[in-house]
């Protein structure tokens, strides 16, 4: 009676559920060419999977468990999940599988055939490293008219506790964001992300992944990712100690030539189960509760993981596959190819794409308020922004990246997940970093070539999409102020659109040409 336990590359926790299972149980790890390139990911971020599936491999080896572990080159590698799931169900003669719930619909969906190919019972274990289960999401959500996030964050932070005290928020509110858009003096001392050497296996990966996926998007080397539970845990600490306590003020800071700020940098070892959420919340409680962070730092934080990370997750579930299907604003457009190159003299997007193709990184309000928002305002096609999402970041899965990009950036699913589009114009880019005074544009200009586009394109975006809009109570400051620019001012901010549109690569299609 042998058990065999798949372990997926984002499952690489040693508290997974499916490890308190079977004695009698052979753990199956493999990499497998269709996960590597379904899209083409960033060579870092195959990097970063592969390395530290080895390493978890050897862990998991030391504490005692048969490890099965087929290479990318292993002769016989099938290239796919099943094919290998097959090859080791023959193997072992396993007599059943127990896997942890994937990440997301594709997988749970090839999952979902190996009971009946294999002919096998198929355990599929709830995911517990996630706050809220699928299930109680779905309670939640089913109770409602609307999802708002901050209703769940409430919830979520009664249910776990959190910076509560006798039923009550501590500090008696519970959101500081307004206290957390800060623009930071000059010569802050930015603390950098501790960087780890790679290991032999790391050395061995880095040559395979130049060999294998070497034509894919991104820089492979320097490779300074954390690929095991304890450089994880270095880098936790790490932020605790150094950058959390200014993480809340500057969370929405962009500054030229920091790439990582007072941010976190650990998403991608959450994403990947080198660290858990509850580790990395309590972490930060404690600091505050050490007086080492103060509670707006600590709430804004706390608020990321168990209020953003765990609802979009939620929403990603509640939505199902057909999610992404949806594309509320009409938009065609071809994703410009300088999302790839960088090569633009609009500053801040040269300046977030130089950051990706380096570092497999760009902070929030990069990803939000420049990439997406300029993707939204000329009208890209979700599918292709969100492929290029998917693409480019070293923390990017379905189940979170998705309903950022297709809700809370594009607005393609309507205002499912956000109650408005995050559309903004040069003003904001220009209050949120130091990029404009470097750029070929002028951000105060409002029309013509030389007028930063995203001001023209900003109003433009408004008046395309008016109708679906103007109805928003959260927008009819920015029709009153469009209205009130009067019909000449407004046939030039359009033009100015048109025109910077026209100079785009890549066909446009449907509305993104039309009057
Ligand atoms: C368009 C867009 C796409 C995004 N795509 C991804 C993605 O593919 N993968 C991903 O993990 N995050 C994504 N995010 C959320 C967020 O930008 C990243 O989690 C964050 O930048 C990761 O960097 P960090 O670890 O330094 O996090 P910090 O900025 O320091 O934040 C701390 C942690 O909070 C969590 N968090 C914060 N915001 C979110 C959010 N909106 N959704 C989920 N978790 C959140 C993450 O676990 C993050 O590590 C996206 C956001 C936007 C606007
Ligand atoms: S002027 Fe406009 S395009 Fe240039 S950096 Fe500022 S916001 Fe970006």
């Amino acid at each position: 009676m042998t058990t065999l336990i798949p372990v997926l590359g984002d499952q690489l926790s040693s508290t997974l559920a499916s490890l308190r299972g079977p004695a009698e149980a052979v753990v199956l790890m493999v990499e497998v060419f269709d996960e590597a390139r379904y899209v083409k990911h960033h060579q870092k971020k195959i990097a970063l999977i592969f390395s530290a599936m080895r390493h978890f491999a050897e862990e998991l080896r030391d504490a005692g468990w048969t490890v099965d572990y087929v290479k990318l080159d292993d002769a016989g590698n099938t290239g796919s999940f099943t094919g290998e799931i097959e090859r080791a169900v023959d193997r072992h003669g396993a007599t059943a599988i127990r896997v942890v719930e994937p990440g997301e619909w594709r997988v749970l969906e090839m999952i979902d055939g190996w009971a009946p190919r294999f002919e096998l019972p198929v355990e599929l274990v709830p995911d517990d490293r996630f706050l809220c289960s699928r299930a109680d999401f779905a309670e939640w959500a089913a109770a409602r008219k609307r999802l708002i996030m901050e209703d769940f964050y409430r919830e979520m932070r009664k249910r776990t506790g959190l910076l509560m005290a006798f039923g009550k928020p501590v500090g008696a509110r519970w959101n500081l964001d307004a206290d957390n858009r800060k623009v930071p003096p000059r010569g802050l001392n930015y603390p950098a992300p501790p960087a780890f050497a790679p290991d032999a296996i790391t050395r061995d990966v880095l040559d395979l992944v130049a060999r294998r996926f070497g034509a894919h998007f991104g820089d492979l080397e320097p490779f300074d990712f954390a690929v095991t539970r304890t450089q994880a845990l270095v880098a936790l600490d790490h932020f605790i100690a150094v950058a959390l306590p200014r993480f809340g003020d500057y969370q929405d800071a962009i500054v030229e030539g920091q790439v990582f700020l007072y941010h976190a940098i650990i998403g991608r070892y959450m994403n990947c189960g080198l660290l858990v959420a509850r580790e990395v919340v309590d972490a930060a409680a404690a600091a505050f509760d050490r007086g080492d962070a103060p509670l707006n730092a600590v709430e804004g934080f706390i608020r990321q993981i168990i209020g953003w990370r765990e609802y979009v997750r939620g929403i990603y579930w509640h939505a199902g596959p057909g999610y992404k299907e949806s594309n509320a604003l009409g938009a065609t457009r071809d994703l410009p190819d300088f999302y790839w190159t960088g090569d633009t003299d609009l500053r801040c997007i040269a300046q977030s794409v130089g950051q990706v193709r380096e570092h497999a990184y760009n902070h929030h309000i990069q990803r939000l308020m420049v990439l997406g928002n300029f993707a939204m305002l000329i009208g890209v096609e979700p599918a292709q922004i969100e492929e290029w999402f998917l693409v480019v970041y070293a923390d990017a899965y379905e189940w979170v990246e998705l309903p950022n990009v297709h809700g809370m950036s594009q607005f393609a699913d309507g205002g499912l997940l956000g109650s408005k589009p995050y559309a903004g114009g040069g003003a904001y880019i220009d209050r949120m970093s130091d990029h404009c005074g470097r750029c070929r544009y002028d951000v105060k200009q409002k029309t013509g070539p030389d007028a930063c586009p995203f001001n023209a394109l900003y109003w433009d975006f408004l008046a395309r999409h008016r109708d679906l809009l103007k109805g928003n109570s959260r927008l009819w400051r920015m029709y009153d102020g469009w209205d009130r620019l009067g019909p000449d001012r407004q046939a030039a901010t359009r033009a100015s659109a048109r025109a910077f549109m026209a100079t785009l690569p890549g066909p446009a299609r449907g509305w993104a040409v039309a009057e």
